[in-house]
């Protein structure tokens, strides 16, 4: 099995109980709808990689109740995630990439962050009295060949290997015979009547003989016959494999929104061909990614540069020689705009520029998928126990064998009235062990999520409760030997729910048809209202790569190169060959 998809944002591949004192914090911080946690004592913390503030204080005084202070930036950065925030980095610390044009000073440079923190959908979360007990709730790994992984490098960012694991599978039995479980996607392909199994359909998929290719190999997907253009990444799988071999398929993948009649078939399978077979081993970094934030922020300081926190540009008007921008506190005037914000985020920005920029084709046809995450600590290491499905009966493709690397993650369609874990991770690294916390829910489908959010209501002690007894179901069902119903069942200890309303994105289905194509998207962003210096930057404009901050570092690369007359590495993504 390749390492790509099926192991996205996980690993290679061998592939919650009564409550102990716990609240919960439900963050949907960066462009989420729900907001809904309770401060209580078990509450995560958010981290943005351990270093304080620092507004400029005497700038965010207002003069008058309601008047908002006068502010000037060379370069108004909007958004501190990881796109917004490596632009800032670079255009005050750019090192081998050439003095930018357009930057007198570090301190004409100036980013404005919606929330308290920075890292936008980098979100580690404190579980523990040290600086350093955080984990990942959003973005958590890389590959080994990514840009995040140089520039975890270039800042002193510690990265680890993670530890082999064996990956338990569950699904409802298409057929609504029950529930079967198993460990591979190729012991399951005979429930579905299949002889394929799921890493043989993704060569199908990415590169049978329905798919157009050069003399060296490499793929044209928008060249594939049968209407592609309009056709979503499900009518594909289908047309392809089959009714119950398209079933079998996206059952055993996890990522349940990459196949959907939302998603643009060509589009995607250019995100997919480069993940598949593209992508190098998975790294984590220590604690996680808000270090490389953190470090990318101190070094911004550092050299002056103005970082804002809790203040959300509301308003971005065309004005003599640049932009005026406000804010809950300011009214800056900018010679140019990087808008490092959400896809969604854009159209709520009023003004002149982000009207045009929502009105165009481009950006029309982008789509998102909406994620959840739970996460636990756990009073007990429970996944150092015995983790094989007791009733062999149940196991299709015999039991796991003996000297198999534990069982860290497991995968299920099993939805106890309506509600899901879809995957959970446990500890791979030493970090996340010593902290005994696990993801129990990773999930990217709406209607799951939607429901878990439904259970949760209006958070607190109370929805964080009603939550956890239903996610104690899919742990029973899934691990019956460890989560039996008995008072030494594993107890949480805190939890923290987060959800996405855009976790990733997708072109939308129809976008080759309208001539909207990945790269195109891409081409556009960096200047998307001819004559005005605003550039896009984020992995919204970038989905050949999306799902990864990776993405973003390399949109904002592009934008500095651009706009900012740098010379850094490009770093885009480079196609693939068909084997
Ligand atoms: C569940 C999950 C798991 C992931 N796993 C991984 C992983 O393992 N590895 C990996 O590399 N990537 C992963 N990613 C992807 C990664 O998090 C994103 O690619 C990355 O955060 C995108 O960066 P960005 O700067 O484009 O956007 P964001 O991170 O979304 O940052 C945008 C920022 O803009 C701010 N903002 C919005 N509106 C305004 C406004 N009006 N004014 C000011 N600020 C505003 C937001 O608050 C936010 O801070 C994951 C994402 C999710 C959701």
């Amino acid at each position: 099995m390749k390492r790509g998809m099926m192991s996205r944002w996980v690993g290679f591949t061998v592939i919650a109980t009564a409550m102990v004192g716990g609240f919960a914090a439900c963050s949907s911080d960066d462009e989420n709808v729900e907001t809904k946690g309770d401060a209580g004592p078990g509450d995560a913390t958010v981290v943005d990689g351990g270093v304080l503030p620092t507004n400029d204080a005497a700038a965010d005084v207002r003069p008058d109740q309601g008047a908002l202070a006068a502010l000037d930036c060379e370069v108004a950065i909007v958004g501190g995630g990881p796109g917004g925030i490596h632009t800032a980095y670079k255009l005050t610390n750019p090192g081998d990439g050439g003095a930018p044009t357009g930057v007198t000073s570090g301190s004409g440079v100036c980013v404005f962050e919606k929330n308290d923190r920075l890292g936008g959908r980098i979100r580690d979360v404190s579980f523990g009295p040290n600086p350093d007990d955080v984990t990942a709730t959003g973005a958590f790994r890389m590959y080994d060949n990514q840009y995040t992984y140089a520039l975890a490098n270039e800042l002193g960012v510690q990265v680890v290997t993670p530890d082999s694991f064996s990956n338990l599978r569950a699904v409802q039995d298409p057929s609504d015979a029950g529930q079967y479980f198993g460990y591979s996607g190729d012991a399951f392909k005979a429930l579905y009547g299949q002889t394929l199994n799921d890493d043989e359909m993704w060569v199908k998929l990415l590169c049978g003989d329905q798919v157009p290719k050069d003399g060296t190999k490499f793929p044209s997907y928008s060249g594939i016959d049968g209407g592609i253009g309009t056709k979503s990444t499900l009518d594909y799988t289908k047309s392809v494999l089959g009714a119950s071999g398209s079933q079998y398929f996206l059952d055993q993948n996890r990522f349940r929104a990459d196949w959907t009649s939302e998603v643009d078939a060509v589009g995607y399978l250019e995100y997919g061909m480069i993940d598949y077979f593209g992508a190098g081993p998975i790294r984590y970094p220590i604690p996680g990614h808000s270090a490389i934030i953190g470090k990318m922020r101190a070094a911004i300081e550092a050299k002056g540069g103005r970082i804002f926190l809790s203040e959300a540009v509301t308003n971005i008007v065309s004005a003599a020689d640049g932009f005026t921008l406000e804010t809950g506190a300011h009214a800056v005037h900018a010679k140019q705009i990087v808008l490092a914000v959400p896809h969604g985020a854009v159209a709520r920005i009023a003004g002149d520029v982000t009207t045009a920029i929502a009105a165009t084709k481009e950006y029309k046809n982008v789509t998102s998928a909406k994620s959840m995450q739970v996460t636990h600590q756990w009073d007990k290491a429970w996944w150092k126990s015995n983790l094989r499905y007791p009733n062999l009966a149940k196991v299709v493709g015999g039991d796991l064998p003996d000297g198999s690397a534990p069982i860290l993650r497991a995968d299920t369609t099993i939805m106890p009235d309506g509600t899901c874990i879809n995957s959970i991770e446990m500890p791979i690294t030493a970090h996340t062990d010593g902290l005994k916390v696990t993801r129990t829910v990773y999930s990217d489908n709406r209607a799951c999520v939607d429901k878990n959010l439904s259970v949760y209501g209006d958070g607190g002690a109370a929805g964080t409760q009603s939550l956890n007894d239903e996610l104690k179901k899919s742990l029973r069902i899934l691990f019956p030997a460890v989560f039996d119903g008995s008072a030494n069942e594993p107890q949480i200890v805190k939890t923290d729910v987060n959800v996405h309303e855009e976790a990733w994105y997708y072109l939308k289905t129809g976008a080759t048809a309208n001539g909207v194509t990945n790269k195109s998207l891409f081409d556009w962003s960096v200047t998307p209202v001819a004559g005005k210096k605003l550039y896009l930057v984020g992995d919204a404009w970038y989905p050949l790569g999306s799902g990864w901050a990776n993405a973003a570092y390399i949109s904002s690369i592009r934008v500095l190169n651009t706009h900012f007359g740098m010379t850094l590495p490009s770093n885009e993504l480079q196609p693939v060959a068909c084997p």
